[in-house]
């Protein structure tokens, strides 16, 4: 799960959503016996894939990240899994470019001298330039009481005055990282200083976020409360990033069954994880329960109506660049073969919240269809005894194709918000992993797999 870089164009694929909403969707479709396939998908073969992964990330620098070595082999354990199988895999190649930075420093030395920590109190945006810059700080058209909506930095005019070789100081709010940005450097400014909008009690401290494409200044961002300090008039700040661009290249993975490929059946996970840790939650778990639905359909020879494509994403971490890759290189009538996408993220949190995406919602905006998805979800879980919660989430594969208006749908048992305390951390290791929750969230993968693989 990353960061919504592409807030922006989802908001756009969301207002022509909407409107398909309204229409009268197609009715459900017939329930299937899916029992064999669930009973041939085990708890026992899904932790073997898990512990798999676990070794692959023991034995690579603890970590599945794209552009890694750990990923590589990741890649390699699941293609040999579906080639014995019976599988013909394909790998799809892709490239993007991912910022980071290697040092960033920041002092105040006016009006009092003052030392700040980096991803404390102020963090390098991605994609913000390199350099060193002491100057005065000027305020841009700030927000600092009441309601706090603030424009500052949208409008060129917000720089009207704006002393050329000072550092602007703007407000997170309403318009994006990069526009405030390009109108602070075209007014003059020798970096940028982004503090949160402080409007509600989620933009209040430190946060992430991306200029999109590489800026000409360090750009960093900073809490409510510093930036408010920081506005006070005569304010030096001595600011100075090391940044890099690195360009990445890495692969997806498919393997299709038979069946009509006019209406396919996407099934997929991301295979990549985090820097940070072996990623066995995030995302171990949904590649495991994929690839055991996808090991078992052929084990079964299960002749589908419509074809299956089973799909491991890379670089879903960075920016979901594989599933993005994989749907910008649809053209229009594969675009229209696609039935639907079913995605899992998460899937065997230690404190699980079974939890269904809930694109029938009324007002989701989602792709008709997505309704079905959920429908078939929920209906199964409920059948088991559980019932699910529903989450709207757009921070994952899915996003890639309700952007492009495919129906989609999917699983997720809860990340940040309590369910998972190894989040995006080195303790996201097999051992923590809910098998229970793992093997249910799988048959429920591989009940609507089936059901729509045999829906006419
Ligand atoms: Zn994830």
């Amino acid at each position: 799960m990353v960061i919504a870089a592409a807030a922006v164009a989802a908001c756009v694929a969301m207002v022509i959503a909407v409107v398909v909403v309204s229409r009268p969707t197609s009715p459900p479709p017939r329930p299937v016996d899916s029992r064999q396939l669930r009973d041939a998908i085990t708890t026992e073969a899904l932790a073997a894939h898990l512990d798999a992964l676990q070794r692959v990330a023991d034995t690579h620098d603890g970590n599945r990240a794209a552009g890694t070595a750990g990923y590589d082999a990741s890649l390699d354990y699941v293609e040999a899994r579906l080639q014995g199988a019976g599988y013909r895999t394909e790998r799809q190649r892709f490239s993007y470019q991912r910022p980071d930075f290697t040092r960033a420093s920041l002092g105040r030395t006016a009006p009092s001298a003052a030392a700040y920590t980096v991803l404390r109190d102020f963090r390098p945006l991605d994609f913000s330039g390199a350099g060193s810059v002491t100057a005065v700080v000027t305020a841009v058209d700030l927000a600092l009481d009441g309601d706090r909506a603030t424009t500052s930095g949208c409008e060129a005019s917000d720089f009207t005055g704006f002393p050329r070789g000072t550092i602007a100081l703007v407000q997170r709010g309403t318009c994006s990282f990069a526009q405030k940005v390009d109108h602070a450097v075209a007014a003059g400014a020798r970096a940028v200083v982004i503090l949160n909008q402080g409007n509600e009690q989620g933009r209040l401290g430190l946060f992430a976020g991306t200029l999109g494409r590489q800026a000409d200044v360090p750009v960093v961002a900073t809490t409510f409360d510093l930036g408010r300090e920081w506005s006070t008039p005569g304010t030096t700040l001595e600011l100075a990033v090391e940044s890099t661009v690195a360009t990445i290249t890495s692969e997806s993975l498919i393997a299709d069954t038979g069946g009509a490929p006019d209406h396919t059946v996407v099934v997929g996970a991301h295979l990549d994880g985090v820097a940070e840790g072996p990623g066995i939650n995030d995302n171990g778990s949904g590649v495991a329960a994929v690839l055991e639905t996808a090991v078992q359909f052929a084990a079964l020879g299960v002749q589908p109506h419509n074809r299956v494509r089973f799909a491991f994403w890379g670089a879903e971490e960075d920016g979901l660049y594989g599933s993005r890759h994989y749907v910008a290189q649809l053209d229009e009538a594969a675009r229209r073969s696609t039935a639907l996408y079913l995605n899992l993220d998460m899937v065997g949190s230690p404190k699980p919240v079974a939890s269904v995406y809930g694109g029938g919602n009324l007002g989701s905006g989602w792709p008709s269809g997505s309704g079905a998805v959920q429908t078939v979800l929920t209906d199964f879980l409920t059948a088991q005894g559980v019932t699910p919660g529903t989450t709207t989430f757009r921070s994952s594969d899915h996003a890639s194709f309700l952007d492009a208006g495919i129906a989609a749908g999917g699983l997720f048992t809860g990340a940040d918000d309590g369910a998972d305390p190894c989040y995006h951390q080195a303790c996201d290791r097999a051992a923590t992993i809910d098998r229970e929750m793992l093997g249910l969230m799988a048959d429920a993968a591989a009940d609507a797999t089936l059901t729509f693989a045999q829906t006419p």
